[in-house]
């Protein structure tokens, strides 16, 4: 097992008060890692290291600002097989999934460098000799709270936009697999052109470490990617400072099946999103409504699907394996809960539906389909998030918009269906964030994120996810008498 220390102010320390924390290797449930327990004193140092970063890199040109983070791109690419061993080792992610992470991440800081060229002024036409215009600003010093679901991508989802507008961060990676965050330090400390200061990361706990952050007087936004209960702490945390907070928060995302579906294309798309990563995706399928017509089919392909998938422990070297374990024993359980109450209300397991004797003392959860689901069970109101489909039939009499918008979560919802008007009508009747229509694609491009019920505030990549990170500020100026 290997000690680590935090990055603050480009340096290498252990936590003010010496603590540590140890995460584990989900695959065999053996320690992984040891990583410093920072306290409110650590967050302060490094709050205060970006503060004094703040004027160096928000005055850069854009050009200089690129080629940095072109610098942090190429080294990541570099890196990238070491990065991905430490997602096998930390989190569970089968290596080939790891590594086109990894190449994600890089494509990230370029594709933010580019993008920031975009994000222009903009004039407001007024009567007279006056010039009004916006004027975009870098917003300052941003605390980034991250989940352990995606922990390489969603540091390079929250960092790359961040710094290509001028911030300068603070980031707090999730306590169960911290030391994936300090070796996105790692990668950065490598990068000498990015100054000290820019990004600090930090490893503590969510109530110690990451309040501290949220309620930092210095901290000008809250970048969070969590669970609605805590988002909605973090809310409050920031409430006092008025923080500008963006969040992306749970999901339990609808899945509609039409009888015109096309089975096939429909299961290549979700059940490959419903494995991969173990099930624990945000955006990935939450519940889903089958019509009576196809639900036989759909139900046998999707457990052919979940039988055919290799299993395993993603730190054995074996390449070929397509799911790992669950992040934590406390996750695992958590799920096989889910299972079990679902039984208890009336499903039934066609496939998988517990944790296999062949793992070991690793964290898994087979991969499980759940029939006879319904719409009120605790599996379809709730948001499992793992490698379980909960599939409920429905008929023609059922009102299949009323159940699906019966959610405190409003993320995304997914149609499938060959008659693309009847599609494209539902769309404004789903009240979501995004409604994915015979696919689910997410590119860099596209913003991600929703302000719907209680599933976030604001939005994440594209052009509009970096505008979350400048403040425009208005200029007016008499020129004339
Ligand atoms: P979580 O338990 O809410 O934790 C997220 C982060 O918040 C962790 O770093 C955690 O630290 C920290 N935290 C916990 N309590 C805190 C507090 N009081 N103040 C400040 N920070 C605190 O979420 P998770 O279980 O890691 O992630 C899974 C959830 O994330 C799911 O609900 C999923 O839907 C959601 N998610 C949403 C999106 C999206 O785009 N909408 C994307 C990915 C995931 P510790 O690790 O130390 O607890």
């Amino acid at each position: 097992m290997r000690d680590h220390r935090m990055w603050i102010g480009g340096q290498w320390v252990p936590s003010e008060s010496g603590r540590m924390m140890t995460t584990k290797n989900p695959s065999t449930g053996e320690d992984h890692a040891g990583v410093p327990k920072a306290s409110a004193a650590d967050i302060d140092a490094a709050v205060r290291a970006a503060r004094e970063a703040f004027p160096v890199w928000s005055g850069m040109t854009q050009a200089e600002r690129n080629k940095v983070l072109y610098e942090i791109a190429a080294k990541i690419r570099e890196e990238a097989d070491a990065m991905a061993r430490d997602e096998c080792a930390e989190h569970g992610t089968p290596y080939n999934d790891a590594y086109g992470v990894c190449m994600g991440a890089a494509a990230k800081f370029e594709w933010s460098a580019n993008a920031a060229y975009r994000l222009m002024g903009e004039e407001i036409p007024v009567p007279g000799d006056t010039l009004t215009y916006l004027k975009n600003e870098p917003v300052g010093v941003i605390g980034f709270i991250t989940p352990w679901n995606l922990p390489t991508i969603m540091t390079a989802v929250k960092l790359a936009p961040a710094l290509a507008v001028g911030n300068t961060c603070v980031l707090k990676p999730p306590s169960i697999n911290s030391a994936i965050g300090l070796k996105f330090a790692h990668v950065l400390s490598q990068v000498p052109s990015l100054p000290k200061g820019v990004v600090n990361i930090v490893t503590g706990s969510g109530s110690e470490a990451g309040a501290a952050l949220a309620s930092h007087p210095e901290v000008d936004l809250i970048g969070f990617t969590g669970s609605s209960e805590t988002g909605k702490e973090i809310l409050a945390l920031a409430a006092p400072t008025v923080k500008k907070c963006v969040m992306e928060l749970g999901g339990n995302n609808p899945v509609l099946i039409f009888p015109d579906a096309d089975i096939d294309a429909s299961l290549k798309v979700l059940a490959w999103r419903q494995f991969n990563n173990s099930g624990q995706h945000c955006s990935g399928p939450g519940r889903y409504y089958v019509h009576e017509s196809v639900y036989d089919e759909f139900a046998a392909k999707f457990k052919a699907y979940a039988e055919s998938l290799k299993v395993g422990d993603t730190t054995s070297g074996d390449k070929s394996i397509q799911m790992g374990p669950l992040v934590s024993a406390e996750h695992k359980a958590k799920v096989l809960g889910y299972i079990s109450g679902a039984v208890a209300e009336g499903a039934t397991v066609l496939t998988g539906g517990d944790a296999g004797t062949q793992y070991g003392s690793g964290f898994f959860v087979k991969p499980t389909v759940l029939t006879g689901c319904t719409h009120d069970m605790t599996c379809a109101r709730e948001e499992i998030f793992g490698p379980v489909a909960v599939l409920i039939r429905y008929t023609d009499s059922d009102d299949l918009v009323t159940m699906a918008n019966d959610s405190r979560f409003g993320l995304c919802a997914h149609i499938w269906t060959r008659d693309i008007s009847k599609g494209m009508k539902l769309i404004s009747t789903l009240h979501v964030g995004a409604v994915f229509i015979n696919c689910q694609m997410l590119t860099d491009e596209q913003p991600w994120g929703t302000s719907v019920k209680e599933s976030g505030i604001g939005k994440e990549g594209g052009i509009f996810g970096m505008r979350e990170f400048v403040d425009k500020k208005l200029v007016c100026v008499k020129y004339g008498e």
